[in-house]
């Protein structure tokens, strides 16, 4: 394929903004080429600036259960235009997209929206450290909660010493007040616990990570998580930003019958517009400001047009009873065809599916945190990237995501896929 128009955009682009994207992942650095410029997309497709069409496995990295331009989100958001855009009052639109919310998410009480889901995950620190009256928080390594500073920190070199921060920018001090533990090791959270008693506020973590490609949690990890945080008085935050609405109408709180005391959502909740949540138990959402002193605020948040493509999208999922079994066993037909073409390759592969998310590494299996990830073979996921690219299937341009499909996607689309897959494979492999 010719990406002309794609390659002169950027180059136009990179005149203006700065490194030509507006969220760095999008440039293609990881996999190198240049990225491809979409001008539209209809269900599971998208289309290019040059005219090539892709099947689309990163549906604007989540939030697309229904596809592109599904026509019930269309017109709720071409109506809501039409009365206007905003008015910085309250509207009932938020109360029906928060009922929505409420009664979908097991542990969500009382719900505030914000605009994006790192937004959400600031304020829900921010709320768990004025709840708790702590300073100290923990995430895991390879978890993603966006792009605020608290999260932008790395492990240090063994599991108790505090993080470093990942980024010019952020503070040392930042960083000293997260701690960053390998996934799927409780024992390293106890550990944290008992060397430092009553200083860790909330424990925050993506339940299923998809941020690090996809990587599940171990039997009885998830519980465990509950039961230290309950027994040390922390809050334990659910960042399911990715898997709300994703791999079951609860989310991963659902799937695995946990209760965290504070759940983060974007993506899916906001149907393809800028919409993030935080939200929990009563008694602690009732903190925030103006019933509470603990503040939070945001001028386009709520807004009419993201709230009317929320409610269009939650109430589908909500009615649709089959949904999530039909897209598990797409994700599942995809998983398990990707694990044959690299077994028949002789390439080395892990594998993972969830709902609608689907994760393939190269590397050695099992993959269960950071260090076993960064293990995979990237060079070899660019090649595999452009080389299904070339074929019109349009992955995420690095190994450390998780794939997506959508209630647009047909069996057909899977078989094309794993076609593509093994073509793609077979002509890497014949000129490395
Ligand atoms: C995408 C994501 C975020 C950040 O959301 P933005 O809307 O990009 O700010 C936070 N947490 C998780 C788990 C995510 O996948």
């Amino acid at each position: 394929m010719k990406f002309e128009r794609s390659i002169s955009a950027y180059a136009r682009a990179k005149n203006s903004i700065a490194g030509g994207v507006n969220s760095s992942v999008r440039a293609f650095k990881a996999v190198g080429g240049t990225p491809v410029f979409m001008k539209s997309g209809s269900g599971a497709t998208i289309c290019d600036i040059d005219g090539h069409e892709f099947i689309d496995y990163v549906l604007s990295w989540g939030p697309l259960i229904l596809g592109h331009a599904h026509p019930a989100v269309v017109k709720a958001v071409q109506s809501a235009a039409a009365r206007g855009s905003s008015f910085g009052t309250p509207t009932e639109a938020e109360s029906e997209l928060a009922e929505l919310v409420c009664a979908m998410v097991p542990s969500v009480e009382r719900v505030r929206f914000t605009s994006s889901g790192t937004e959400a995950t600031m304020n829900a620190v921010r709320l768990a450290r004025g709840y708790t009256r702590r300073e100290k928080i923990v995430k895991f390594a390879g978890c993603y909660h966006g792009a605020a500073d608290p999260f932008l920190i790395a492990a240090g070199s063994s599991a108790l010493t505090l993080g470093v921060p990942n980024s010019p920018g952020i503070t040392q001090a930042t960083a000293a007040d997260t701690i960053v533990l390998p996934y799927n090791d409780a024992d390293a959270l106890a550990a944290a616990f008992s060397a430092r008693p009553n200083e860790i506020a909330c424990v925050i973590v993506e339940p299923y990570v998809g941020n690090m490609g996809l990587v599940l949690p171990k039997p009885g990890y998830l519980q465990r998580l509950r039961e230290l945080c309950t027994a040390n008085g922390a809050l334990l935050i659910f960042d399911e930003v990715m898997t709300g609405f994703r791999v079951a109408r609860g989310g991963v709180q659902e799937r695995e019958g946990i209760t965290p005391d504070l759940t983060t959502l974007g993506k899916v909740i906001g149907g393809g517009l800028p919409v993030g949540a935080f939200g929990g138990r009563a008694a602690i959402m009732e903190q925030l400001t103006p019933q509470g002193p603990i503040f939070h605020a945001g001028t386009l948040s709520g807004n009419p047009l993201a709230m009317a493509a929320g409610i269009a999208t939650l109430r589908i999922i909500r009615d649709d009873a089959t949904l999530y079994d039909r897209l598990e066993v797409l994700s599942k037909l995809m998983a398990g065809g990707l694990a044959e073409i690299f077994t028949k390759h002789g390439v080395p592969h892990a594998v993972a599916y969830a709902g609608s998310m689907f994760g393939l590494f190269f590397a050695e299996p099992p993959i269960t945190d950071l260090e076993s990830a960064m293990k995979s073979d990237t060079a070899l996921y660019a090649k595999y990237f452009h080389a299904m690219l070339d074929r019109g299937i349009y992955l995420a341009p690095s190994q450390f995501e998780a794939g997506f499909v959508s209630s647009a996607h047909t069996t057909r689309d899977i078989e094309l896929t794993l076609a593509a897959a093994d073509a793609s494979l077979a002509e890497i492999l014949e000129r490395p």
